[in-house]
């Protein structure tokens, strides 16, 4: 089923969703399971699974380094798929205009299609670690706006070599990013809607928001789509603190600004024992404003380990 119809058969309740991601290659899946198994009865309708940028390794070869290219976190789709067989719940594999061409995207988005899967975010993605901007793959897209055009082409039947008459066209619901306090290569938040707005008319369904620990950040966001004609639903995405080294982390790499009660908080904290609790107690918070306030799900990032997502869903769901 899509998002868009989940949320729609929620009648304004509000869904619990979370986002995993793939164990490192050669590691057992099995930890990826025991992480979400807990979260199971708190119902989410969906699970999204992220896609790791490639990296650079160094192979040493007769005495010299090569410098070579590898994803040290694939098989989203596969796991999407091995999710949907194991809970009997939708997953969104998230797919990346960096590293792939857009030969390869129209490959993973029918087999997609073929596995059942009915929804897809589409993301630029970032930087390749140690690289200071984001450099397009040859033959890929440059920006999230040109692969969600290409999603909503294939599934009107165009795909990128002739255009297919068919029975059996796909179609997905198709999710994009959002960013509260504007993506870090924005020149402005304004600027930034205005390319939000652009995903929207070339064919999204529905906004997942990266994290935020300020809602009144969220709630301006929210306002200033809509005064530009963005009626999708907007998804507010959510991380629970979990660590000391997160307050200059998260600002560093999300381009986001922590609240002084947090930073107060946290930096009272005798160890990451103790900021991990704040971190669940402020995502409960921040968590019951926004359902207050009606927000169609609660989206949780978590970053491996998913006891603290429990916590938060056990005060909550
Ligand atoms: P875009 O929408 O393409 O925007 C990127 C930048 O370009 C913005 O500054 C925008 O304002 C600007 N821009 C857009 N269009 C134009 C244009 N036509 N001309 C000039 N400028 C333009 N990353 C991963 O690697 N893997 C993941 O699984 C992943 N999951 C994510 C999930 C969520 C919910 C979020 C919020 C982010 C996720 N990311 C992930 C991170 C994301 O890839 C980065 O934030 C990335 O830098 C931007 O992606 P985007 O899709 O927002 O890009």
């Amino acid at each position: 089923m899509k998002i868009t119809e989940h949320i729609a058969k929620a009648k304004g309740e509000t869904l619990f969703s979370f986002e995993v991601i793939p164990p490192v290659k050669g590691k057992s899946i099995q930890e990826l399971y025991d992480n979400i198994d807990p979260l199971m009865e708190f119902k989410p309708p969906f699970i999204d699974v992220t896609t790791s940028r490639e990296e650079y390794v160094y192979i040493e070869k007769d005495g010299l380094l090569d410098k070579r290219k590898t994803r040290m976190r694939p098989g989203t789709v596969g796991i999407c798929a091995s999710l949907q067989h194991k809970y009997k719940i939708d997953t969104v594999p998230h797919l990346l205009c960096g590293g792939f061409t857009k030969e390869e995207t129209e490959y993973v988005l029918v087999d997609c299609h073929y596995l059942g899967i009915e929804n897809v975010m589409a993301l630029r993605g970032d930087a390749m670690k140690g690289e200071p901007y984001f450099e397009p793959t040859e033959g890929g897209h440059r920006y999230a706006q040109g692969l969600v055009q290409q999603i909503a082409d294939l599934c009107g039947g165009h795909y990128l070599h002739e255009t297919v008459v068919s029975g059996d066209c796909a179609d997905f619901c198709i999710g994009v990013a959002g960013y509260p306090e504007k993506h870090l290569e924005a020149p402005s938040l304004s600027t930034d809607l205005k390319r939000l707005k652009e995903k929207v008319d070339a064919g999204a369904h529905y906004v997942v928001t990266q994290m935020f620990f300020d809602n009144a950040k969220y709630f301006a966001f929210v306002d200033a789509a809509r005064a530009m004609g963005i009626d999708i639903p907007i998804i507010p995405g959510i991380k629970p603190l979990a660590v000391k080294r997160h307050l200059n982390l998260l600002p560093q790499v999300f381009s986001l600004d922590l609240p002084q009660d947090l930073v107060d908080a946290v930096e009272a904290c005798k160890d990451n024992r103790a900021v991990r609790q704040v971190g669940v107690e402020w995502a409960v918070e921040q968590s019951r404003e926004l359902r207050e306030a009606g927000v169609p799900v609660l989206h949780y990032y978590s970053m491996g380990k998913s006891d603290n997502i429990e916590q938060i869903a056990r005060a909550l769901f």
